[in-house]
């Protein structure tokens, strides 16, 4: 039988807030909310990254003339607003829940304080990182390994739509294109794999924190993920 994790950080791309479109699907983030307060009821503590994507992509407004880093910034708050959706259903599910943002916004959020976070986790909270991690020119996928590593989860989960792991080839396009069960940080990087940003996954090689992407369609994967199950690709030191 495989052994639950303890404590995860689960990385939820913007995407998966505005079911393809702009904004917050309130049926979709509700259903993910529902995934997170059942593992948080199973008894292991959990935090979130959330992405921004379903708002904006600072490289995309700077391809419409913007400065990179104030497009960055607006980036940045529109995964606050994903967070503060997300924690609206994880709290109507019943299950107190805490927004931690990078940048100082006291009435919406607590300031980043890892410490504190994990003390919300060990009392049976849900603990939801925004805004990135305050600072232009990252990726929330980079600020997922870094919250991860410094509150002691002991896995990265990184929930995609539409893909099941990580491929040879990108799966939408090229039906030759087979999933990997597992594979080691150094092959990910060889082979310049872009299911994640590099700085994330090397700052997760350098550090021993092994990361599982699998599917968020099926609405059990979450779960599956954290008791242990295999699912999707495990990529390890
Ligand atoms: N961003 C940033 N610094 C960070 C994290 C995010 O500047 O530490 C900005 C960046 O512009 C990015 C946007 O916020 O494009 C949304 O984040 P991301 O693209 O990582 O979201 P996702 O692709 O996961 O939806």
């Amino acid at each position: 039988m495989p052994e639950p994790f303890h404590r995860v950080l689960l990385k939820l791309s913007g995407e998966a807030f505005g079911n393809g479109k702009l904004g917050v699907d309130p049926h979709t983030v509700r259903a993910i909310a529902k995934q997170i307060v059942a593992v948080t009821r199973a008894g292991t503590q959990i935090s979130v990254v959330v992405g921004g994507g379903n708002y904006f992509r600072g490289a995309e407004l700077q391809a419409g003339g913007m400065d990179r880093d104030r497009a960055d910034y607006i980036g940045m708050l529109g995964t606050v607003m994903n967070s503060l959706a997300l924690q609206d259903f994880c709290e109507k599910e019943g299950v107190p829940t805490r927004v931690q943002s990078a940048i100082t916004m006291g009435q919406v959020a607590e300031s980043y304080i890892p410490r504190r976070a994990e003390r919300h986790m060990e009392k049976g909270r849900i603990v939801i990182f925004g805004a990135g991690s305050g600072m232009p020119y990252f990726s929330t996928d980079t600020v997922a390994a870094q919250r991860a590593l410094e509150i002691g989860a002991e896995v990265l989960l990184m929930a995609k739509n539409g893909v099941d792991g990580v491929y040879d080839a990108d799966p939408r396009t090229d039906p030759n294109a087979t999933m990997f069960s597992d594979l080691s940080y150094d092959e990910f990087i060889a082979r310049d794999l872009k299911v994640a940003d590099a700085t994330a996954v090397s700052l997760a090689r350098d550090n021993n924190l092994n990361m599982i992407f699998f599917n968020l369609d099926d609405p059990d994967n979450i779960m599956r993920a954290v008791r242990g199950e295999k699912i999707g690709t495990l990529v390890h030191c």
